[in-house]
């Protein structure tokens, strides 16, 4: 008699399917077969029972400009295990005053409320001569993937190239990888300035500021870097054909290169700007055209991206006001809540990912991005019992009202969308079912990376 047994459903991991039960004893998954009995046992007929989503990019209370995105690690992973996602990765929130082991400390006592399990990118702002000691001790401590920004000069957010190689050479030796924000600084800044006087206060200049361009080359040069270093590099949020090409460019020629794209930019486009709230949609990279969503979607299809995460890092209306120019908002939009609905439904449904590939790109790989699989990322006898019961059947319209996040506006409000997570469970615990938070607050626990 196992502890708990999820019957008649249909068992899907990237690399098989199974009609039937699935059983959990403690924190693991024990046994799939026919006819398992359990002290608990819910029923999954006409459902899918797959691996916990893994979202492996939010800001969850991350203090920007002044204010702090909306979602702490309470209300930011409830709404996560309400959506299906059973494992976050968040960032530290680096500066050049502190040291790297401080930013874990730190960023470890803000994440303690969370719910669902969590680790962090190690956020490099601020290169010096102890960032290699630095690195190599929070690599003891589970951090082993570094993030750099190659814009954001004006926020002191950048790392330089020369900073850069260096920090891409120790990077190598460690056995890490780096994570890139690739859009080009000096392409952003040149195009500024190039707008006429009153040009920052139309929000469509966002998108005309930040084109493909900017993020495909920032991609060739960290390329180079990665090529020359041995360096293995991750191009987050990577948001236009011409930035995937140049990523399929690269890696013809043996560089070692991942890459992510974001619901936002498989599914919005920068028309958005142009609406009389376009300015809801600041965030950067900026959304792109639709022969970028096509081209993103198909890279996911075909496997040259690697995985899609969200890039969640919410911000209200109130904290989005229109000051008059789109260079003083926040940015950033949510969306940890809504990734495997708009995957499942935009992706499955409409016949572009086979429901294998979208366990992949939403569970697998980024489980093993990260060392953690099969650990997580998978439903083998072992495997932590992070499971997704998802129905296929219903047909739902997105509105933020719903929704857990702590947010008063979603960028797909209206939207209807086919296929809802009905109940998520967390290493064997049931945290949230039909919408209702049911795992409690501190529960998550932090995972640290593994280089393999
Ligand atoms: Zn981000």
């Amino acid at each position: 008699m196992y502890d708990l047994v999820i019957k008649n459903g249909v068992i899907v991991t990237e690399g098989f399917r199974f009609e039937g039960d699935l059983a959990v004893e403690g924190e693991t998954v024990a046994a799939i077969g026919k006819d398992l009995r359990g002290k608990r046992e819910i029923s999954a007929e006409g459902q899918y029972v797959l691996p916990g989503g893994i979202d492996i990019h939010t800001h969850m209370a991350l203090p920007v400009g002044g204010t702090c995105s909306s979602d702490d690690f309470f209300t930011g992973t409830a709404a996560a295990a309400c959506g299906g996602i059973t494992t976050i990765v968040d960032f530290t929130a680096g500066s050049p005053e502190t040291t790297l082991a401080n930013d874990l400390e730190t960023r470890l006592e803000t994440a303690s409320p969370a719910v669902i399990d969590y680790s962090f990118h190690c956020e490099i702002v601020g290169w010096n001569e102890k960032r290699p000691e630095e690195m190599a001790a929070v690599l003891g401590k589970g951090l082993g993937t570094f993030k750099f920004f190659t814009a954001y000069g004006d926020s002191g957010r950048r790392t330089r190239n020369g900073a850069l190689l260096e920090a891409f050479r120790e990077i190598s030796s460690l056995r890490g990888k780096a994570l890139v924000h690739a859009e080009d600084d000096d392409i952003i800044h040149r195009l500024l300035e190039e707008l006429p006087e009153d040009g920052i206060s139309d929000m469509r200049n966002l998108a005309f500021t930040r084109p493909d361009e900017c993020e495909a080359l920032a991609v060739s040069t960290v390329s180079w870097m990665a090529r020359r270093t041995g360096a293995r590099v991750h191009v987050v949020h990577l948001s236009s054909g011409l930035g995937l090409e140049e990523v399929l460019l690269q890696r013809r020629l043996g560089t070692p290169l991942s890459c992510e794209t974001c619901p936002q930019y498989l599914l919005l486009t920068e028309e958005v700007y142009g609406r009389p709230e376009g300015h809801l949609f600041s965030a950067s990279p900026s959304l792109k055209k639709e022969a970028d969503n096509r081209r993103l979607w198909r890279g996911l299809a075909e496997r040259e991206i690697n995985f899609v995460a969200t890039d969640h890092c919410p911000f209200t209306r109130e904290q989005k006001t229109w000051k008059g120019s789109f260079t003083a908002l926040p940015y950033g939009l949510p969306g940890v809540e809504m990734l495997m609905a708009l995957l499942f439904s935009e992706g499955v449904k409409a016949g572009i990912l086979s429901l294998e590939d979208f366990v992949r790109v939403t569970a697998s790989a980024p489980a093993r991005f990260m060392g953690w699989y099969p650990r997580k990322g998978t439903l083998l006898p072992g495997s932590d019992a992070d499971i997704v019961l998802l129905d296929p059947g219903i047909d739902w319209a997105i509105s933020a009202q719903d929704l857990h996040m702590a947010v008063d506006f979603s960028p797909y409000e209206g939207m209807r969308v086919t296929g809802k997570t009905t109940c998520t469970i967390s290493r064997g615990q049931i945290i949230a079912q039909d919408g209702e938070i049911l795992g409690s607050q501190g529960r998550g626990r932090f995972v640290g990376f593994s280089s393999k």
